[in-house]
């Protein structure tokens, strides 16, 4: 039994912390901190009424490491699960070495100022950690994480070689509200108002952001949700899957958005609403995108009305015994399923249950080493069998459906 301090009370940490406190058995003893003290508390007591577990709270500001590492050293945790913001990544990572911790999270560091992710700052680390005998993973919420996952699954039991992976993310839910996004709606904005990149013959090529006219998109066909509009969209988890997937010439990451949605974040773009700079407003600094976040619903909120399905999940196109096959590996998760059992909807769902198994294999020394990990670098068959246990059941069939050139 292992002692865990989790950083973040929103919506996936809520998700989080419920799923850690459903096995006991590993997670001995639950620490949550966040910058809001009062929000870590409305957690624990709903998971004192759902499952008898006491989790501890303190407040941090994980900007400051000095507080973190106050804080760790006070706690003595066998792992630093992050689910607070990108922002935080590196003062938390610095707190972790500091203080001899292992370290998982399940976004990638972005500065601030500038609306850009990627692995380099964190990979930055390696040897930071793999010096102090630390290990750090990364990514490990749904995509990144589970589909990463999946791709370390095909490479190791399905295919001789994969060609081609597209990473298809689906969300068919309806919460109710003209307009809202599914996780942080800063982080989420500055995601999907990025220039568009997939990787194909060993370099990055570009392609028009979402909310432009020519943005690439079709209509895929996900089981049991039906013939979505699907665009493309750059995902970090490209940047370590080129790296870690043996012979891949070509990757593309597939979002679905609605017209309804796509129309809403054109008007808050053209009138600059998701600026990030500080504009003067009667005399004080503000931001907008943080002015957004203010007024759009909390993600963490959106479950109780939340009906429908989200999909996502990996093609394959490769070699099998000298043969062409295409495979595509795939979870299915209900939102109102999610609500009943952890009053969360499917995407704080899909990132809070795997981010808990991480840590499970963590704490288990299923995965173990020392640096800095992408997850698909690490052994992903009992991750896999623990996503069938703790409500992410996966598919894999063979793929006769379309996808464009
Ligand atoms: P929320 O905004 O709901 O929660 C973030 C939490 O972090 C809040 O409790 C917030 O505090 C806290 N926080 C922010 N800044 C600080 C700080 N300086 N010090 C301490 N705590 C802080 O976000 P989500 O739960 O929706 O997302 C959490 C993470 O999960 C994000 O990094 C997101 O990118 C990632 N994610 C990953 C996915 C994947 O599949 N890999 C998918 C979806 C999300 P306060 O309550 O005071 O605001």
């Amino acid at each position: 039994m292992s002692r865990i301090l989790i950083i973040g009370a929103g919506g996936v940490s809520n998700v989080v912390v419920k799923k850690c406190a459903q096995h006991p058995e590993v997670f001995g003893s639950i620490f949550l901190a966040s910058r809001t003290k009062s929000k870590c508390d409305a957690i624990a007591a709903e998971v004192k009424d759902l499952y008898s577990v006491e989790v501890k709270t303190a407040q941090v500001d994980a900007d400051d490491v000095a507080q973190l590492v106050a804080l760790i050293n006070e706690v003595k945790p066998a792992l630093v699960l992050n689910v607070a913001l990108p922002y935080q990544d590196l003062t938390i990572m610095d707190a972790c070495l500091e203080c001899g911790v292992n370290y998982l999270d399940t976004a990638n560091y972005e500065p601030k100022d500038k609306a850009h992710f990627e692995y380099s700052w964190q990979w930055a680390y390696q040897d930071k950690f793999r010096e102090k005998g630390l290990m750090a993973v990364l990514g490990c919420g749904f995509d990144p994480g589970v589909t990463n996952i999946f791709c370390a699954y095909a490479q190791k039991h399905l295919y001789d070689s994969i060609r081609q992976i597209d990473i298809l993310d689906c969300n068919a839910g309806d919460h109710g509200h003209a307009f809202a996004t599914n996780f942080n709606p800063e982080i989420n904005i500055r995601e999907v108002t990025q220039i568009v990149r997939h990787w194909e013959k060993g370099e990055w090529v570009e392609t028009p952001a979402i909310l432009d006219p020519n943005a690439v998109h079709f209509s895929f066909d996900y089981p049991e949700a039906g013939p979505r509009e699907s665009y493309l969209l750059y995902h970090e988890e490209m940047e370590s899957l080129v790296k870690n997937i043996h012979g891949l010439e070509k990757i593309r990451f597939w979002m679905t958005f609605s017209q309804n949605y796509i129309t809403h974040l054109k008007v808050l773009e053209n009138v600059g609403m998701t600026r990030i700079d500080s504009v003067d407003f009667k005399g004080q600094k503000i931001v907008p995108i943080e002015f957004l976040k203010a007024l759009l619903p909390d993600p963490g909120t959106l479950g109780h009305n939340y009906q429908g399905k989200a999909v996502i999940g990996c093609v394959f196109n490769g070699e099998i015994d000298g043969e062409h096959k295409r495979k595509y590996i795939y979870n299915v998760c209900d939102h109102a399923e999610c609500y009943r059992e952890v009053q969360a909807q499917a995407v704080s769902y899909t990132t809070g249950v795997p981010a808990m198994i991480g840590a499970m294999m963590m704490l288990k020394g299923i995965w173990k080493g020392e640096g800095v990990f992408n997850v698909e670098q690490l052994d992903p068959d009992e991750f896999m069998e623990e996503l069938n246990k703790c409500g992410l059941p996966w598919q894999i069939v063979d793929f006769n459906g379309e996808l464009p050139e």
